[in-house]
């Protein structure tokens, strides 16, 4: 049995806790004690759980994406079957205004869904729904595309210049390809936010951790998206469904992301071949990606480590991408591409 104190979501703990990766000095609140809204997760002690093992470690690469927005990829290389149901992974921290304000302007999407994910700055987004808004520090925006939409994404930054985010795509089903689009704007008051019994602080933006859901559901391939933080000295373990595809993404110090000692028991993807180090520690930029199992375990030494630990139902269909449109076949490629010339791309204006 294991005990979980929830703590009350708090723009302001919120923003201490980031605060500790900024060098701004904050410091993590301690979980509040007792009360009611305590809750308790049992757990099978006597089932022999199988802690899921590295399969890869990838280091995000320099990409030029959208109008000419300067980022680091982790998922989006390689064939796209890879990481089902994900399709790709962005991560767009960046200090130099230079490299993200060309930004994205409008472009179409279909049969998928986009996930962006701020921790500085503000990114402000448009769409062909009428939705218009800004991404602030903290804010998750869940967006599926579904029949179509078209949008623009502009990041603006902070006062510092500074545009910290993250944009991870999710394929969809065949069955949904063509459903309606729709947007959910989940704010950082929203999210909430747990300390486990491990000492880890966990943002639960979907999925359940701690004993706690967070707000994004009804999504088709069961994803759970969990910001960890966890400090020096300690450990995180989570279970993930048996046969969903696991992967951390390391956004701040470093961790030790299974019982694996040997480096050399996983595939390693540098940024280049000269790039052929190989550390037990696993560091900010990288991404794991994990072997199935029941459960991912992580380990905090001498320093912290914070990831975005995110998992998905792999969806096991074909797999038709071009740009911003991700179908099953060229021919549903082909459609879409003739109806973006025809301007009878957009199915539904909301
Ligand atoms: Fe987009």
């Amino acid at each position: 049995m294991t005990a979980y104190e929830r703590l009350d979501v708090n723009a302001k703990q919120d923003a201490r806790a980031l605060a500790r990766w900024e060098g701004e000095g904050g410091r993590l609140m301690p979980a509040r004690q007792g009360g009611s809204e305590a809750s308790l997760e049992s757990t099978k002690e006597d089932v022999v759980e199988q802690i899921r093992r590295v399969r890869q470690v990838i280091k995000s690469r320099a990409t030029i994406e959208g109008a000419g927005v300067h980022l680091h990829r982790a998922i989006g290389f390689g064939p796209p079957e890879l990481y089902d149901p994900f399709l790709l992974l962005d991560d767009f921290r960046s200090d130099d205004p230079n490299q993200y304000l060309s930004g994205f302007p409008w472009h179409p999407h279909r049969g998928m869904e986009t996930i962006t994910y701020v921790l500085r700055g503000e990114v402000e987004h448009g769409d062909s729904l009428g939705n218009k808004g800004v991404i602030s520090p903290g804010d998750v925006q869940w967006m599926t595309a579904g029949s179509g939409i078209i949008h623009q994404e502009m990041p603006k930054g902070d006062e510092r210049g500074a545009m910290y985010g993250f944009q991870l795509w999710a394929n969809l089903p065949a069955a949904t390809k063509m459903m309606k689009p729709r947007y959910r704007g989940v704010t950082s008051a929203e999210i909430p936010i747990v300390i486990d019994a491990g000492g880890a602080t966990i943002k639960v933006i979907a999925g359940t951790a701690g004993g706690v859901t967070g707000p994004v559901r009804d999504v088709v391939t069961s994803p759970e998206y969990l910001d960890v933080d966890l400090p020096a000295g300690k450990s995180f373990t989570h279970r993930t469904p048996r046969g969903h595809t696991v992967f951390a993404y390391v956004i701040g110090g470093k961790g030790l992301f299974c019982q694996q000692s040997d480096p050399y028991s996983y595939e390693a993807v540098g940024g280049n071949y000269f790039d052929m180090k190989r550390e037990r520690l696993i560091g900010d930029g990288h991404l794991v990606f994990f072997d199935d199992g029941d459960t991912v375990s992580v380990v905090a030494e001498a320093e912290p480590v914070r990831f975005l630990l995110i998992s998905g139902k792999p969806i096991r269909e074909p797999i038709a991408w071009h740009g911003p449109i991700v179908m099953n076949t060229q021919e549903e490629l082909r459609i879409a591409f003739e109806e973006l010339e025809r301007k009878t791309f957009i199915k539904d204006r909301g």
